[in-house]
């Protein structure tokens, strides 16, 4: 008796304790109609903390009430757009999906890009009709897995169908998160129209003609910039946030003001697409095929939002400039307008919104260099190259054994080295090896052999690079540089190329009103964790190939 009572007082003191502080007001959780998921491209979580004091709108009302996840990381070594993209969509590493970079150098030495994107780049179908066959029309035919949109799509049942859309302003983040499945649309940069192609439509949606014509950013004359707080607001006061020392455009866009669209050179909206007024007529494309896709009552969509102006700009300004940040204030703005419409359009409390991002990004390293972090350095990759075949022609007589560079590893000539005693070809790997690890800024080199018989613990960065190996689109000698250190093909500006956090540190957000609300999780998660989370939530298959736990905090 005593016993049960004592224990009848302790279910008691757990039922109360495990009550939350203050009761919370009684909601229904609401299954999504709507699943939209940003992707601001290049968005690293260091933007997060310095920016958050002066987010007044999206970007704050999901920092407020979503589940942030604030260690969230890519778990491979070279962080690249379609990489990340994939990740995100697929739920699985780069050794799985495939997509290991933008582009990748064939067994004939010549760089192929994941989508085709740069060897047929006429396949589009635009509002002038369409110009090609299916099968040389871009497409994602290199992931190498399925993914959430087409198990979305492909879990439709009786009286519901489910659909996907991809909307970016790159044709490879629209492809990649489409997939096989879902409908993708992109800009052309030579026409400033929105397109699609063959793989998704016979011919052009009568809708998408109608919105080029309404918005007709082929017909802009020049992008005008106003900044989102007034240049001297305290938004703005960073370190080096207009210095353009070593910026990729010596002038301030933002300073200037405007800049025209020459249509004379052979990719005018080459500048358009780097400024805010590219993602807001994005964001309107978005809207519209909402609109367009979501006509029956009971449908449910998933819409992909790739944001890629903000990495496309900040390749060439940095992430201190002045012109990245406001990029972020005019996100910050842009992503409220288009969920204020999604909430209206489906009811706030059906529509998930999740923000995240495909990669980070390094600081410009003479910046940073500058400022005191000395081991900053930028490598060019061809001098290095260049190094390389000078030593082994000295030692080994044998010229241009390295054929070619593609961030981070070497490609060489498969062929002489294939053709050579295999005691002289591992005495050239080794000297190869003793060379790049003798570099400053250089860690380390592994052979693509070595690197894939290595162990190594999940959350060690050396085994970022093993989640990223693909038989047959890896290259021979892959490279790992130091913290803040790039070898790189370009003199000026930064990019995204080691595991760093930096650059694979990304925010990542999920919010749906009533349903995902009001939590900050610190425990570490990857990014692979996604895709299954939201199948899950979304009660569809998880994406097959993936073996991610879903992230901690969502319950249901
Ligand atoms: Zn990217």
């Amino acid at each position: 008796m005593h016993y049960r009572f004592r224990h009848m007082m302790w279910l008691l003191f757990v039922a109360i304790i495990d009550q939350p502080l203050a009761a919370a007001p009684k909601t229904t959780k609401q299954p999504p109609k709507l699943v939209v998921v940003f992707i601001a491209d290049q968005c690293a979580w260091h933007y997060i903390p310095k920016l958050r004091p002066f987010f007044q709108h999206g970007l704050k009302e999901l920092l407020d009430n979503g589940i942030v996840y604030a260690n969230a990381y890519h778990p491979h070594g070279i962080p690249e757009t379609t990489t990340g993209h994939n990740s995100i969509a697929t739920g699985t590493l780069p050794k799985d999906h495939g997509a290991i970079l933008n582009q990748w150098i064939t067994a004939d030495y010549r760089k192929i890009a994941y989508d085709n994107g740069y060897i047929n780049p006429s396949t589009d179908l635009t509002y002038s009709g369409p110009k090609a066959q299916p099968a040389s029309c871009r497409s994602c035919d290199k992931t190498m897995v399925d993914g959430l949109s087409d198990q979305f799509v492909l879990n439709t049942r009786p009286g519901t169908i489910n659909k996907v859309v991809s909307v970016s302003l790159k044709s490879y983040p629209a492809i990649a998160t489409a997939q096989r499945e879902g409908k993708a649309f992109w800009i052309d940069e030579k026409s400033g129209m929105f397109v699609t192609n063959q793989r998704y439509f016979a011919t052009t949606p009568a809708w998408l003609t109608a919105f080029n014509k309404e918005h007709e950013p082929a017909n802009l004359k020049q992008v005008t910039l106003t900044t989102c707080h007034d240049q001297d607001s305290r938004a703005y006061q960073f370190i080096d946030a207009k210095n353009y020392d070593h910026a990729g455009y010596k002038f301030s866009m933002v300073q200037r003001g405007t800049m025209p669209i020459d249509r004379n050179t052979p990719t005018p909206y080459d500048l358009f697409i780097k400024t805010p007024t590219a993602s807001e007529i994005l964001l309107e494309l978005a809207k519209a095929s909402v609109d367009n896709t979501l006509k029956n009552g009971s449908d449910r969509l998933i819409l992909w939002v790739c944001l890629s102006n903000l990495d496309l700009l900040t390749h060439f300004y940095g992430p201190d400039s002045m012109e990245t940040m406001d990029t972020i204030y005019h996100l910050d703005k842009q992503i409220k307008g288009f969920m204020d419409y999604a909430k209206r359009k489906v009811g706030e409390q059906r529509c998930l919104f999740v923000f995240t991002a495909d990669h980070g990004i390094c600081p410009i390293p003479e910046l940073v260099n500058k400022r005191g972090l000395t081991i900053a350095r930028r490598i060019m990759a061809k001098p290095l190259m260049q190094a390389m075949n000078d030593l082994i022609y000295k030692k080994y007589w044998e010229r241009d054994i390295v054929k070619n560079y593609e961030p981070t590893y070497f490609v060489w000539n498969e062929q002489r080295m294939s053709a050579m005693k295999p005691e002289k070809r591992t005495a050239i790997i080794n000297e190869l090896k003793r060379f790049l690890k003798a570099q400053p800024g250089i860690k380390t080199a592994w052979t693509f052999d070595e690197l894939k018989n290595s162990t190594f613990r999940p959350e060690e960065l050396e085994n970022f690079y093993k989640n990223q190996l693909y038989e047959g689109r890896s290259g021979d000698l892959i490279v790992m540089p130091q913290p803040y250190s790039q070898i790189t093909n370009y003199p000026s500006g930064t990019s995204h190329l080691s595991p760093y956090d930096y650059d694979t540190h990304v925010p990542l957000i999920l919010y749906q009103k009533g349903s995902l609300e009001k939590k900050w999780v610190r425990t570490k998660v990857w990014m692979p964790q996604l895709a299954g989370t939201l199948a899950q939530i979304l009660d569809v298959g998880r994406p097959s190939a993936s073996i991610f736990n879903p992230l901690p905090g969502i319950e249901r």
